[in-house]
């Protein structure tokens, strides 16, 4: 079985106003497949000069047009053009994401239909669009006009990196605004898609722009451009801290979204079969990949002991598998730097808590970066693998007897971006919602997603949200103008000899 792309490319390059181009210093990155570690093609290397180049393409689309003083109802027609084309990619699609990624065939599927959703998302958003007026009847009235603010800077991670490039993408340009993309290096394969896929929906050049390359050349070279007055990034807080820091000087609009450790609380009243099927999904799908994993769960003692055993028995049974195989549910790690951080959490946990499943590779995987699902219980708060975001297929189990106890460990973290509340009595349920210390609560159910919500997190996790109105809001600055409707009435400076 293969999964290998056909017409894998042997090279990728920069996009830049339209045109297809190697790096200006000539330098390249290898680019490997997690399940093999091979290296398959090379990616131009983009460093400041790129990105002084596409910043300026970027802001020449956008001072001269057509895009952005487009009537949102034409944006909106291009948008749902770009959703089709991405649709009709959906497998090609799921195949290079599974190749590059390392992610499940099958967990890969659904990413091109959420992709191409984003785009109708806001291409619908922007026609529906209307904003403030306010009257002083027969003095004055007020009202927003709303406008794109300019090149965006959109950096973004390699966990589901094509469905969360248009995550960011699309309330962009649908805004009207041009960007600059820098997607992650570790899967660089399916960004490579989005000038084609914008090129046939007739998006006019110089909108979109791609610069491949290094986080700390081309992202800092991005973040700290004084023609880029926007910077969207999803990535570790570590990373969203120093960007802040970088980006303070000039003032930039700035949205977060960073890691998690996000807690699964189970109460005893809860129905135990829903809450063992999610919690085991939220940390092992994606391969545990996810900012918003269910990565430390929380247990009432009374369901302690079963809970954790079928918990346990559950990850042992998880398919770990080649990421092409339908059957596969856990795949390869995105990286072996990436195996070898998630193996050192796993060797810390040892020490830390019992284990009660995986551990380490699974059987009949000596090559590779395959982690078998790793369960570790009565895990103290104080432990690393209580506190610190593994990003890989490993669960923290810890026990807490009162409501006032889970929320305390709920909230003992510095991460605050999702929370899962398992239970059957509805006062508990909202009332324990509320007091924790997180961006998103999901009450007796999955990770699902409404597009209209907002999504980010607190503390550690994120600043600003995105999501709905949230992103046109980011991406858009809104003037207030104010019109006297009488005489103007201004004290008379001056006036009194
Ligand atoms: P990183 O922070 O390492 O990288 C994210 C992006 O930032 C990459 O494109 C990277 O480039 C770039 N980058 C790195 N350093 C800089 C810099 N100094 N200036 C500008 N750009 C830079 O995160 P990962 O790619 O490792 O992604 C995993 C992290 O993302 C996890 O912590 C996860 O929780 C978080 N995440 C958060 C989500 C959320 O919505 N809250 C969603 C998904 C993931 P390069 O790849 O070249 O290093």
């Amino acid at each position: 079985m293969t999964n290998r792309p056909a017409d894998l490319p042997k090279h990728i390059q920069l996009y830049i106003d339209g045109e297809f181009v190697d790096a200006a210093s000539g330098k390249t990155f290898d680019v490997i497949n997690p399940a093999t570690n091979e290296t398959y093609m090379t990616a131009a290397s983009g460093d400041k000069e790129d990105v002084d180049r596409a910043v300026a393409a970027a802001k020449h689309a956008f001072d001269e047009g057509p895009w952005s003083k487009m009537l949102n109802r034409e944006r909106s027609r291009i948008l749902h053009k770009i959703a089709d084309v991405v649709e009709s990619r959906d497998e090609e699609l799921a195949l290079i994401e599974s190749w590059d990624s390392g992610l499940p065939i099958t967990q890969a599927k659904g990413q091109a239909r959420r992709a191409a959703e984003n785009f109708r998302f806001f291409a619908d958003l922007i026609v529906a669009q209307h904003d403030n007026a306010f009257r002083v009847p027969g003095r004055q009235i007020n009202y927003v006009n709303r406008k794109p603010i300019g090149v965006a800077g959109l950096i973004t991670p390699w966990n589901v990196p094509f469905m969360q490039e248009s995550w960011k993408l699309a309330p962009a340009i649908a805004t009207g605004n041009s960007v600059v993309l820098k997607p992650a290096s570790y899967t660089p394969l399916s960004a490579a898609l989005w000038p084609e896929i914008f090129e046939e929906a007739g998006l006019p050049k110089g909108v979109f722009n791609l610069i491949l390359g290094g986080g700390g050349t081309a992202g800092d070279a991005l973040v700290k451009h004084p023609d880029v007055p926007l910077i969207s990034f999803t990535g570790d807080s570590s990373t969203g801290a120093q960007i802040s820091t970088n980006a303070a000087p000039l003032l930039k609009g700035l949205s977060l979204e960073l890691g998690g450790k996000s807690p699964s609380v189970v109460f005893a009243d809860a129905d135990l079969e829903e809450a063992l099927d999610a919690t085991v999904f939220s940390v092992f799908s994606l391969n545990g990949e996810r900012c918003t994993a269910g990565s430390r769960v929380l247990v009432q003692r009374d369901i302690y002991d079963d809970f954790i055993e079928r918990f346990a028995e559950r990850a042992k049974n998880i398919v770990v598998g080649v990421p092409e195989d339908p059957k596969t549910e856990v795949g390869a790690l995105v990286h072996p730097s990436h195996f070898d951080k998630v193996m050192e959490y796993i060797e810390i946990g040892k020490g830390e808590g019992r284990l009660l499943a995986g551990g380490g590779r699974p059987e009949g995987f000596p090559e590779g970066t395959y982690v078998a699902p790793t369960v570790f219980v009565d895990v103290k708060p104080d432990a690393r693998i209580f506190q610190e975001e593994i990003f890989g297929p490993v669960v923290a189990i810890t026990p807490f007897d009162t409501d006032e106890e889970a929320l305390e460990l709920a909230n003992n973290t510095k991460y605050g971006l999702a929370a899962y509340v398992w239970t059957s009595n509805l006062k508990r349920a909202h009332n324990f919602a509320h007091a924790i210390e997180s961006g998103m609560v999901w009450l007796n159910s999955n990770n699902v997603r409404d597009l209209r919500t907002p999504f980010g997190g607190v503390k550690a996790s994120g600043l600003g949200r995105e999501g709905g109105y949230r992103s046109v809001d980011f991406y858009t600055t809104q003037q207030n103008i104010q019109v006297t409707l009488n005489e103007a009435h201004s004290p008379r400076f001056g006036a009194g000899k």
